[in-house]
Formats: C-alpha cells, structure tokens, sequence
C-alpha cells in the first residue's frame, strides 16, 4: 500500500498491506513462540562467563534498542517528518522521547518484583508470594501523530515485562515503525554476543495494513485470538470503544489511550507571558494534532483582552511550510480529510456565534505545494457547545472563551465526557490544590503545557481511557499477578 508525504500528497514509499486473516493468525504462532529471557538462558550465559541473570538480559536486550534508536536519531526524525509532515525539530525531539520509554523501561525490567505476604492461617501454617508473569502476546495498535514514541510507549513496557509484541502502526505512518523494529531486531555483521542482545523477530512483529484492513483484517483477528491476551490501543476513543468491545469476547486486558477535550484555564492572577508561551505549545505542537492538546481556553474576564492580544503577536510568529524547511514551526496535517474536517469545524463555530480573532495566510509557493496545509486560526467568543469546544479539533485552531469565577470555570471544564489532560494557570498556592484536585483529568499541568514524559503516568479518565502508560505503573499494564500459596 502507498505511504503518502502530507506536505506533498506524493507517494514515498509502499509497504505491505496485511489482507489475509491467514497473515495475522501467523503472526499470532510466532509470537506464541516467544520466551522472554529465561532461567535456562541464564545458566549459558553463566556458563559463557556472562555473568547476568535473565531480567538484566531483557534490559540489556532494551538497553541495545536505545543505543541503536539514539545513533540513528537523524534517520528515524527525516522518517517521522517525511510521513507525518512534523516539523524535523519536533521529530527529533520526538525520536528523544521515544528512545526515553525504552531506556525508562529497560530499568523497570529488572524490578518487576513480586510480593511475600504475611500469612493469615492459623499457626502460621502456610507461606504465601506473588509471582509477576507476563500477560502473553500483545497486540499494540498506534495512531499517526506520534508514530514513534506511541510505539516505543508500548513496545518497550511489553518486552520488558517478558511479553511478544504483535505492532499495527497507523496506516498514514507505517515506516517509522518498521524503521524501529529493524533497528530493534537486526543483527547483522554482528557477533555472537551482539546478536543475544538484540530483539528476537518472535517478540517484535509488525503488521501493516491500510484502513480497512487494519480494522477487518488485522484488528479483528488479533481481537477474537485467545492467545493475544493484552490491547493496548492508542487512537480515537469510537475506535477504542469498538476494539475494547471485541476484546471483551476473549477476556483480553485492555489499555486505552484516546482522545481529549483538554481545557486551559487562565485565572486573573496568572503570569500572562507564561500562560501564552506554554499555550502556543499546548495548542500547536505538531499542528495541534495530539491528544492532550490544548482544546478549550478558558481566560478570566479582567485579563482576557491581554491574553488574545499576546497570544496573536506569538501566532504571527507561527511559520507554516514543509517540515524539512528549517523555519517551518507549523507542518501539513496528516491528511487532506484532517483538513476539511479542520474547516468545517471553523465554519460551525462561527455559525454558533464565534468570532475570528486571526487567522495566518497560507504561501503562494506551500499552496502549491499540494500538502494537506492549514491556517493557525484563532476564534473568540466560543460557545461552549460549539463545534470546536465540544470536540478534539486535532488541527491549528485555537478557541477561547471568557469566565468570571473559578467554581463557574470548573463546571465548565468538567462538562465533557473526555478527561484526559487539563491546563491551569495561577499564582495562588491555594488555587492550584484546589482546582487541580476538582478537574476531572487524567493529567493535569500547572502553569505547564509539556506534561508528556517517560517517568509520569500518562491516561486518562471517563470516555479518555482506561490504564496508564510511562512510568513505574506503565510496565504493570503487561504484567499479571500469579499468587502462590504453600502448606507447610
Ligand atoms: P484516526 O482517526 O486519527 O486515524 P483511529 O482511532 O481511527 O484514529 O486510528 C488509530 C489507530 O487505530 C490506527 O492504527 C488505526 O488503523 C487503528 N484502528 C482504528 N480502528 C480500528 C479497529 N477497529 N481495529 C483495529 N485497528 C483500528
């Protein structure tokens, strides 16, 4: 199937397109094949003067992944950038975190430790452990705007809890991930000892498929197998709920990571050049197509005026073009379809009473370039039923409404069925427990936007998602607990 260049519409590359149910149930046998590092392996090791025990081979497996993914930083970011159309300096910034998740988790690998817990029986007559055992094959689905680090945000927790992975990458975004399994599982003019630290191909398979096969095809069979045992799904919360619902036919543990409506709430005793840097960042990294972008800004009546008039002097600074152009700050969006739903977004909102505070012009010369560009937009006046308030835009369009006290800016910000991030800013100490605690979020960041990294849990509550990925709860996601109970 043809990969596109959303800054050209242009095909790149053709990877293959995974048809047959056949494809995927082998896929399926393979991963079965899979054992994690295990004792026996140890023994040789041992024998071989390899002083290591089997957890330390999993991290040294992860450990290797990371050196490879950091030495080809400048590959995996022109990749990114060539089929997700982000600006190079956030691909790069991104392979960064990507490689985090796997450095983060090749150290959990070696502290999955269980428990001994005090018996309750008479006489102390029994001794009970827990033992932490890999859930089984896991079948890891990932969107398009981070094509690497949702990967790796999977991949690597999976392997370092001692599981196969089975990856379907977006279809718009298939190369950055098999850019990664290569560099994760090739071994060539490598030594005997080189290649016991790289990936096995049983632990990392990639199927790629287009759009329909990923849902009829792919995803189906990995969701009706009994022996896929973990969904970890990043994507749109319709698409969540359907593969959360087929999952539930075989009992499967289910993470999700979908999507926001995340509010930016400005109190009046805010630092206001803070409050707009972090908005910009918020708002329009990666052309505003993540999940926890800033969606909804809400600003107090006394300090609104300043904050629209700051914020349009930072969006004038906003250069839209190729992601390649070292100026570019704003790429294409991923597909000409983003686009126009991006548009009639807009139009709705005006026609719901909004009004346009800015908006950018779009190049002769990007115009022409035939990629799928849209405008930084800003609206005020934003209805909160609105089109762009109640839901994730996922492109450059900004939208901001006024409030006067903080119990009314709460209700609003909480009158959404999404919870994934939310944004305040505030000096008072007070303020920032109290609303912090009362806005019904996964995330929250105080006077912060870049919230994203490998050593926090990142999910999100209601309709956002179940789970949380990073950080030392991101690996018990691919772990289950087996209890032992010993009469003596
Ligand atoms: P978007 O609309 O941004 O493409 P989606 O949630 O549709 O977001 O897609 C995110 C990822 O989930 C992609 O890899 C896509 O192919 C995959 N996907 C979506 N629906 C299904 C499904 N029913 N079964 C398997 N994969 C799916």
């Amino acid at each position: 199937m043809p990969v596109l260049d959303p800054a050209s519409n242009t095909v790149i590359a053709h990877v293959p397109n995974t048809i047959t149910e056949a494809e995927v149930e082998s896929a399926i046998e393979v991963a079965r094949t899979y054992k994690a590092p295990s004792a026996k392996v140890c023994m040789a090791h041992r024998q071989a003067g390899d002083n290591k025990f089997s957890l330390q081979l999993r991290a040294d497996m992860l450990n290797r992944w990371n050196d490879r993914v950091l030495a080809h930083i400048d590959d995996l970011a022109a990749i990114a950038t060539l089929e997700s159309g982000k600006p190079l300096r956030e691909a790069r910034s991104e392979v960064l975190y990507a490689a985090s998740f796997i450095a983060f988790f090749a150290g959990e690998a070696i502290r999955t430790n269980g428990a001994t817990i005090p018996s309750p029986h008479l006489q102390n007559r029994t001794r009970i452990w827990t033992l932490p055992v890999p859930v089984g094959p896991c079948a890891l689905i990932t969107p398009w705007n981070f094509p690497l680090a949702m990967a790796t945000r999977k991949i690597a927790p999976a392997l370092a809890a001692g599981n196969a992975c089975i990856l379907k990458p977006a279809p718009e975004t298939p190369l950055s991930a098999l850019a990664l399994a290569h560099l994760a599982c090739h071994s060539e003019n490598e030594g005997i000892a080189e290649v016991r630290r790289v990936v096995p191909t049983a632990a990392l398979q990639v199927l790629t498929a287009d759009r329909v096969h990923a849902r009829d095809t792919v995803g189906r069979v990995l969701m009706r197998s009994d022996a896929v045992r973990k969904l970890s799904f990043t994507g749109s919360t319709a698409a969540g709920i359907a593969l959360a619902q087929q999952a539930a036919g075989s009992v499967k543990r289910v993470s999700l990571e979908l999507g926001g409506v995340a509010p930016l709430i400005v109190f009046d005793d805010a630092d206001i050049d803070r409050a707009v840097e972090s908005c910009m960042q918020g708002k329009f990294r990666n052309a505003g197509q993540t999940c926890i972008a800033v969606n909804r800004i809400y600003v107090q009546d006394s300090v609104h005026d300043q904050f629209v008039e700051k914020l349009v002097r930072k969006m004038e600074a906003l250069r839209i073009g190729n992601g390649f152009d070292t100026n570019t700050t704003i790429g294409p969006l991923i597909t000409r379809d983003a686009v126009d739903r991006v548009a009639s977004v807009v139009r709705d909102t005006l026609a719901s009473g909004a009004t346009v505070v800015h908006q950018a012009t779009v190049s002769k010369g990007v115009l022409a370039s035939g990629g799928n560009f849209f405008p930084p937009t800003l609206l005020a006046d934003v209805p909160d039923q609105s089109a762009l308030f109640a839901n994730e835009v996922f492109g450059p369009v900004a939208g901001v409404a006024r409030f006067s006290d903080e119990d009314e800016v709460i209700k609003r910000a909480n009158a959404t069925s999404a919870g994934l991030a939310g944004y305040v800013f505030t000096r008072d100490v007070g303020r920032v427990h109290r609303v912090s605690e009362a806005i019904n979020v996964g995330m929250v960041g105080v006077n912060e936007c870049a919230i994203s990294n490998e050593v926090a849990p990142f999910g999100g509550v209601k309709h956002s998602g179940i789970g949380r990925e990073g950080s030392v709860h991101g690996i018990d996601e691919y772990l289950d607990t087996k209890y032992v109970c010993l009469g003596l």
